[in-house]
C-alpha cells in the first residue's frame, strides 16, 4: 500500500471497530397495515397511555457494528478508509 500523500509505503493498517445505536423506523408496509389507522386509535385512547404503547409498540433500537480499515501513514502521518 501507498500514502496517497506522500507516497510512502511504510503503511500500517488498523481495525476499527464502531458501533452505533439506531432507531428502527416504521416501514412502507407498516404504515399501509397498521399506521393509518392505529395512529388515530392511538389518540383516542391516549387516556391509556404510555402502558400501551410500551407493550405493542415499543421503541426498537438496533446497534449496528461498523468495522472500518484505516491505513496510517508512518512517514506523514495521513490517515485515510481503506
Ligand atoms: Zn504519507
Amino acid at each position: 500500500m501507498k500514502c496517497p500523500k506522500c507516497g510512502s509505503t511504510d503503511v500500517s493498517v488498523q481495525f476499527i471497530t464502531e458501533t452505533q445505536l439506531k432507531e428502527q423506523h416504521h416501514g412502507i408496509f407498516w404504515w399501509l397495515l397498521i399506521g393509518w389507522w392505529w395512529i388515530p386509535i392511538k389518540w383516542i385512547f391516549f387516556t391509556i397511555p404510555a402502558l400501551i404503547v410500551k407493550i405493542f409498540a415499543p421503541k426498537r433500537y438496533k446497534m449496528k457494528t461498523i468495522h472500518r480499515k484505516m491505513a496510517v501513514c508512518q512517514n506523514c502521518g495521513k490517515s485515510w478508509q481503506v
